[in-house]
C-alpha cells in the first residue's frame, strides 16, 4: 500500500520512459489474466468502482513491489513475483490483497485519521498534506497502528474476496507463508506493515476456518 495518484502517475511514466512498463509480455499476460475477474467481482462487490478507471500495470524493475492507489491503479513488479515464487493463487491473493485497499478506500481512511490525528492539517495545502502522509516521519509514525489495522483489514478481506472469486483458502494463505518466510525479519514491524509472522498466523487461521466450513 501507500502513496498518492500523482506518485503512480509518476512512476508509471519514470518506467515508460525508462522501457520498464509492460515490458515483459508473459508477465503482464499472466497477471492480468488473474486480475481481470477479480476486477469484475470488484465491481459487482463494490458498485462505486465500477465507474473507476482501473489501470493494470506491471514492470520488471526490481525498485516497485506491488501496490494499489484509490481508482484501481495497480502496478505488479515481477521482480517480486519472482523472489517468492509466487503462484497463481499467491498471486491473485497478492492482486485481491491491493484490490481491498482500493475499494475499502483505505487512502482515504488514511487521510481522515491524520486529520483526527492533527486537524491544524486542514490548513495545509492538499499536495503538502498528500506529501507528508507518506514523508513526515512523525505523521507517519503516529499513523502506524491505524495503517497495520488497514493492512490487516486488506488480508483478511482479501482473502476471503478471492475465495468468493473461487480460489482455495489454503492456496491463497501460501502467499503470506511466503512472505515470511522470504522476510529477513519475520516478526519485525514495519512502520505501516504488521510483521510478516503475524499476517501468516493471522492468514493461517482464516483459512483454517474457511476450509473447514466448506
Ligand atoms: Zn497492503
Amino acid at each position: 500500500m501507500g502513496g498518492s495518484a500523482k506518485l503512480y502517475r509518476e512512476q508509471i511514466a519514470d518506467l515508460r520512459s525508462g522501457f520498464r512498463l509492460d515490458d515483459d509480455e508473459r508477465f503482464g499476460a499472466r497477471v492480468a489474466a488473474l486480475a481481470r475477474p477479480l476486477i469484475e467481482q470488484a465491481k459487482r462487490e463494490y458498485p462505486e468502482s465500477a465507474a473507476w478507471d482501473w489501470e493494470l500495470h506491471t514492470t520488471t524493475d526490481g525498485d516497485a513491489n506491488a501496490y494499489a492507489m484509490a481508482g484501481g491503479k495497480m502496478l505488479v513488479s515481477r521482480a517480486y513475483v519472482d523472489q517468492l515464487a509466487l503462484t497463481d493463487a499467491e498471486l491473485a491473493m497478492l492482486l485481491a490483497h491491493e484490490i481491498m485497499h482500493a475499494v475499502l478506500r483505505h487512502n482515504l481512511k488514511e487521510f481522515g485519521e491524520a486529520l483526527r490525528l492533527e486537524p491544524e492539517r486542514a490548513k495545509q495545502p492538499f499536495q503538502e498534506f498528500e506529501h507528508d502522509i507518506d514523508n513526515d516521519n512523525a505523521l507517519m509514525r503516529k499513523l502506524a497502528s491505524f495503517n497495520q489495522r488497514q493492512e490487516m483489514e486488506a488480508d483478511r478481506e482479501g482473502l476471503m474476496f478471492a475465495v468468493r472469486g473461487g480460489w482455495r483458502p489454503q492456496a491463497l494463505a501460501g502467499y503470506f507463508r511466503k512472505l515470511a518466510k522470504h522476510s529477513h525479519y519475520p516478526n519485525f514491524e514495519r512502520f505501516d506493515h504488521p510483521s510478516p509472522a503475524s499476517r501468516w498466523q493471522a492468514a493461517r487461521e482464516l483459512a483454517a476456518q474457511l476450509e473447514a466450513g466448506r
